[in-house]
């Protein structure tokens, strides 16, 4: 007979833009090669069923990343394992019946994460529940380089590491080799197997038909030095002498209103678009020629796919550093975090230096791994089947896990 549906839950956090992002890529690519075979539930569980600190980590997250030196000092300090593994045991003990209650609500047969601080709590929900040899964990790491060590938990079936340098850490932190597959960042699907044309997309996105494009973002928060470096643009890509801009400048603030707001009373000589929150940025990238943006991994993977030059202008420190040298060893883009320096590499880039712009382009071509989300899920749907056909998961609704402590 027909085989019942699986659940397949998907553990990420608001912070930032890129887990969400993630997780949409994963239950995207589920339901283009699986159907019905698989429901997906994307949850940010700490933020349902905990109290302070883990249902507040998306406003202690961006609290922390303002203030950059504490952030520092935060991902640095709970780098040892002892430090992190400890903490997170009292986090787990305080909360454990509530995350228990989060998770067997779905009774997922598959549970997939995306976060770095979502491997230990629920890996042992599962063992105290006695259920880790029939539901699936998995862990999707979305950092590209220099990850924070919660990442890695001994106890999963796979973990997916978007490059060589993740799972070089990963083997070091104690995984087998057998769990680790490195097949790159999951990207929604949307950048991958759309076909667009620049022309058209200018023309839907009511942009200039001719004029090359910049894209400026800073992540889901509008974060960097955005303001300062649209307004040495506009200064930049206009041509003086010959009284006219040479190039067009889109501006994405995301989640950052006050940003969106300040640009969008200023004046300009040349064409610029100021947008909030983006559903479609595939589209925005398939219609500019290169990118500003500090060195998140998601636009980072997006951009690749594009083919689009990358000026990286600043990275959040810990987890985003390693970035940097990912993008410009490869030669696929640029850093600097001089305002000026930025735009004057893009008026050049839209001038004098155009055969430069096209070798970025390629460069960063070869690095994009658009299928990476496509081989993760084929992957998981892989080990789902040499579990056999699932029997129903015998989820308790009683916890034996609360108990223990
Ligand atoms: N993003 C979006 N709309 C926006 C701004 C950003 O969809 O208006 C997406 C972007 O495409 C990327 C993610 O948010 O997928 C940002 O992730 P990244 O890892 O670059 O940085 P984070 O925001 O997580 O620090």
């Amino acid at each position: 007979g027909a085989e019942r549906t699986k659940n397949v839950l998907i553990l990420m956090s608001d912070t930032g833009g890129g887990h969400r992002a993630s997780s949409e890529a994963i239950r995207d690519a589920f339901r283009m090669e699986f159907g019905d075979e698989y429901r997906i539930f994307v949850k940010d569980v700490w933020k349902e069923y905990t109290g302070w600190p883990l249902n507040d980590m998306e406003r202690s997250y961006k609290f922390m990343v303002k203030h950059v030196q504490l952030w520092k000092v935060a991902f640095h300090s709970t780098s040892p394992r002892w430090i992190h593994s400890a903490y997170l045991a009292a986090i787990a003990a305080y909360y454990a019946k509530e995350v228990e209650a989060g998770l067997m609500e779905y009774k997922p047969d598959i549970i997939i994460s995306v976060h770095p601080l979502m491997q230990h709590i629920p890996l042992w929900v599962l063992k105290w529940q006695g259920l880790q040899k029939k539901v699936i964990f998995v862990t999707v790491i979305t950092d590209l380089n220099t990850c924070h060590p919660t990442w890695f938990h001994p106890g999963v079936n796979r973990c997916y590491c978007p490059s060589q340098e993740v799972a070089k850490r990963a083997l070091v932190d104690g995984l087998d080799e057998s769990q680790i597959r490195v097949f790159g960042l999951p990207i929604r699907p949307s950048f991958a197997r759309a076909v667009l044309s620049k022309d058209q997309l200018r023309e839907e996105l009511e942009m200039d038909t001719d004029l090359p494009a910049v894209l400026l973002m800073g992540g889901g928060e509008g974060m960097g030095p955005v303001k300062e470096t649209a307004r040495a643009l506009g200064e930049t890509l206009f041509d003086n002498e010959a009284g006219k801009p040479i190039g067009q400048l889109i501006i994405i603030c995301g989640r950052n209103k006050t940003l969106a707001a300040m640009l969008e009373s200023d004046e300009w000589n040349i064409p610029v678009k100021v947008r909030g929150f983006e559903t479609q940025m595939e589209k925005w990238m398939g219609a500019c020629d290169c990118i500003i943006t500090k060195a998140g991994p998601g636009t980072i993977a997006e951009a690749l796919i594009r083919g689009l030059p990358i000026i990286l202008n600043d990275y959040i420190p810990g987890q985003e550093k390693g970035n940097v040298p990912y993008v410009v060893d490869n030669g696929a883009g640029v850093f600097t975090r001089s305002p000026k320096e930025t735009a004057r590499i893009v008026a050049e880039w839209f001038s004098t230096k155009t055969d430069e712009l096209k070798m970025m382009s390629e460069n960063a071509l070869k690095l994009a791994q658009p299928e990476a989300v496509f081989d993760i899920v084929k992957d998981i749907h892989e080990l789902a089947l040499q579990r056999g056909p699932m029997a129903n998961i015998p989820y308790m609704l009683t916890s034996s896990f609360t108990s223990l402590i």
